[in-house]
């Protein structure tokens, strides 16, 4: 490459004012070191701030440009791949492109050097004679593979000068596949689990998964299996095939399932080759990852939405598990969703992507029916156990029959069969606290957070008033502040009222409670999983956070307490939510030799969402959903942009919502629908009022277009602009 003077920078600024390319001269002293990716740091304004070289250029913007200061070396470059993909997220989604590299980057280590210690093995299943043949012109790396021929092993150090070889030798040998590069703790023989042998299904579905990551080209594949299927045993199978072709993988899992349970069922399987990656890892921890990674000392990464960045050079299949997650969606900038920027990583790479999930996200069944995406289906359980029998309770009945209680008496019934019988129940409501809100019943006054327009949600254990929002507590008041009236209580309830009911009403049974109140204290949930697990606990109340992902042959009930919270939420994903919800709860029950029942208490019993839960019916549920959307003009049929915009003046934020209102009407094409101004569904946070617009319409790419040059605009245009807050949000889930 011809050598060019200025190097285009990147600063660490989160304006969007600077969302833009600063040119810099390098220095001859930095000539070498200055690469595509490199970190560097410049000066800026009159500060000193990190950058990213994203390109050169032979002219620079402006007359005097200043000089790079150093270039940060004890981190690789980022790759030109992950750089690509970087420029296309701050594109799709309207995020200025130095925010979009902060959430890719690792983070800078204080110290030089890599404390990883390598080693060097011939390519299991190779043998050093044929291997030999095709280095007759490559003396030295041919030297290294004599001296490989007789050890299992052997550290870097010693074989290089032994050999009387480079690194560079070892990485052409490397590349071309014949031996691996690899860290001591590898060494220790483990003993790794054998995979298990595939049913038939199981088996018809992986044969097409190797068919994908032969051709070694981009390709997408819907895996969808019911509970209990044995989706991650393909997984492992997968990535097996997928290692044997010599090339590396992510596995992403919602940061729900990522327990050690289920990251222990990767190591089993390739031990030392897997690397974990989720958000308790301290800075230090993610260093050391990220360095095993592109040390090509790892060739699995498990981990939580932000591994889809592993800085790997040669990937051939993403796994993303429970793909209709909402964790998978990042909701501070950048916005992305993990799926959109794994099939995004795929293309980049010719990587096979590969999502699972026993209830698809409408999106992605959606481009299963069309044939973007090839559809795999798991239709039994493993060992054909049955899937649970699931019983719909009318509460408006119950009402009628004279129980106020907020268990059905089926429910009450088939809870005291299971303590009867020394079995497990799982009780799961999706709301925390011990009741919802607090109401003066002379006045009507519901108390609400001084922050945010919320009611606040009463705790009882800590004998607290809490905002489930912004963390805001008071204590429980003694009177109405608006009347002075005593007469103020609780309504609506939450799990730790269920918690105190199941007491008050099964007193033999010991009953413990998951719910983010309660994990939050460290370790907390690790022991009542365990105790649980042991079967030390008859009962266990909680919230979505029980629904997912665990694995307990001993529970052979499960109770919704209330289907109708996630089904009257104002979201046109509310169906969809709650059809996952509930069979994802309800696989929770008869996972072990014995039969499951479930039983979901409703006041809206011929809700066909419920319906379709009942009879685990996805097919229904989808037939009828796509419909709705496709009538309604929602996703998958369009694209929503959300713009929110909020301040601590409202006035101010009417104003600007107004203006920017009126300029993106006026800016897009007809055809594309603007909604609002309106107030956001919840007016008010954190001290912050809240307005938006949402845009609807098929053509993504021009809306965006259209809607960043009106950011542009409106900025450059006025001060008040910014003053407020923007909030950009491309294919939004939710929009409260
Ligand atoms: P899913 O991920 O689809 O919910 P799992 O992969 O957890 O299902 O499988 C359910 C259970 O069945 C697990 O305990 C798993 O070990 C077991 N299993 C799945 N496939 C096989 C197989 N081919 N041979 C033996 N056990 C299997
Ligand atoms: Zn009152
Ligand atoms: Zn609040």
């Amino acid at each position: 490459m011809d050598w060019l003077p200025y190097a285009e920078v990147v600063v660490e600024l989160t304006n969007r004012k600077l969302d833009r390319i600063f040119h810099y001269t390098i220095p001859g002293t930095l000539k070498q070191k200055v690469q595509l990716g490199s970190r560097v740091v410049v000066p800026f304004g009159n500060r000193t701030v990190g950058g990213v070289v994203i390109g050169f250029a032979e002219k620079a913007e402006v007359e005097v440009t200043k000089e790079i200061k150093a270039v940060q070396e004890n981190v690789p470059p980022l790759t030109s791949e992950l750089l690509k993909l970087a420029r296309w997220m701050a594109e799709y989604y309207i995020c200025p492109l130095s925010v979009v590299l902060q959430a890719i980057l690792p983070p800078i280590s204080q110290r030089t050097g890599s404390k990883i210690d390598q080693a060097v093995r011939l390519k299991p299943g190779l043998r050093a004679e044929e291997v030999l043949q095709q280095l007759k012109r490559a003396p030295k790396q041919a030297a290294v593979i004599k001296i490989l021929a007789d050890k299992p092993v052997l550290p870097v150090k010693p074989l290089l000068k032994k050999a009387a070889a480079s690194m560079s030798n070892l990485k052409a040998l490397q590349d071309k596949g014949y031996i691996e590069l690899i860290t001591l703790e590898q060494q220790k023989e483990q003993k790794l689990q054998q995979p298990y042998e595939l049913t038939p299904e199981q088996g018809r579905v992986l044969v097409r998964i190797k068919e994908a990551l032969r051709k070694g080209q981009f390709a997408a594949q819907l895996l969808f299996g019911v509970t209990g299927s044995g989706k991650t045993e393909v997984y492992l199978q997968a990535l097996a095939i997928n290692r044997q072709l010599g090339r590396q993988a992510i596995v992403l899992l919602p940061e729900i399932a990522l327990t050690e349970q289920m990251v222990g069922r990767y190591r089993a399987r390739f031990g030392e080759e897997v690397v974990a990656w989720h958000s308790d890892l301290t800075p230090k921890e993610r260093r050391l990852a990220w360095e095993k990674i592109s040390g090509g000392h790892v060739s699995i990464i498990v981990g939580a939405r932000s591994a889809i960045f592993a800085p790997f050079s040669d990937l051939g299949l993403i796994i993303l598990d429970e793909e209709h997650e909402n964790s998978y969606r990042q909701e501070t900038n950048p916005k992305y969703h993990a799926r959109e920027v794994a099939l995004k990583r795929g293309e980049l790479n010719g990587a096979l992507v590969l999502l699972g999930s026993a209830t698809p996200s409408i999106e992605s069944a959606y481009r299963a029916s069309t044939g973007q995406f090839e559809l795999l289906t798991l239709t039994e359980r493993f060992e054909s156990r049955p899937l649970p029998q699931v019983h719909v309770v009318d509460l408006r009945e119950e009402l009628r029959q004279g129980n106020f209680s907020i268990f059905s008496r089926t429910l009450q019934q088939k809870i005291q069969e299971r303590l009867n019988k020394r079995e497990q129940t799982i009780l799961f409501l999706n709301r925390r606290g011990f009741s919802s809100f607090f109401v003066c019943r002379d006045c009507g006054h519901t108390i609400g957070c001084k922050s945010c327009a919320i009611s606040l949600t009463y705790h009882a254990a800590a004998r607290e008033l809490k905002c489930h929002y912004c963390g805001y507590r008071q204590e429980v008041p003694q009177a109405c502040p608006e009347c002075g009236s005593r007469r103020i209580r609780g309504f609506g309830i939450g799990t730790e009222r269920v918690e105190q009911e199941v007491r008050l009403l099964f007193p033999e049974a010991k009953v413990g409670r998951l719910d983010t109140d309660i994990s939050n204290k460290k370790g907390y949930r690790q022991e009542i999983l365990q105790a649980f697990k042991q079967s030390d606990l008859d009962i266990l109340v909680g919230t979505q956070m029980i629904a997912k992902g665990l694995d307990f042959p001993g529970v052979t009930l499960v109770g919704v307490i209330s289907a109708d919270l996630s089904l009257n939420l104002p979201d046109f994903r509310a169906g969809e939510r709650t059809f996952q919800l509930l069979t994802q709860v309800a696989g929770r029950a008869g996972r072990g030799s014995k039969p499951g029942e479930v039983v979901i208490q409703t006041y809206w019993p011929d809700h066909e969402v419920v319906l379709a839960a009942q009879k685990h019916d996805y097919q229904e549920f989808y037939q009828k959903e796509i419909l709705v959307r496709k009538e309604l003009c929602y996703p998958p049929f369009v694209h929503l942009i959300r713009v929110l915009i909020s301040g601590k003046d409202e006035e101010k934020v009417i104003q600007g919502c107004q203006d920017f209102a009126q300029l993106v009407k006026t800016k897009n094409a007809p055809e594309v629908v603007v909604l609002g101004p309106a107030p956001a569904p919840i007016q008010k946070l954190q001290d912050l009022y809240r307005w938006q617009i949402i845009l609807k319409g098929d053509r993504l790419e021009e809306m965006r277009r259209n809607l960043g040059n009106c950011l542009q605009q409106y900025h450059q245009a006025t001060h008040l602009a910014g003053r407020l807050h923007w909030s950009i949000d491309v294919d939004p889930l939710g929009m409260f």
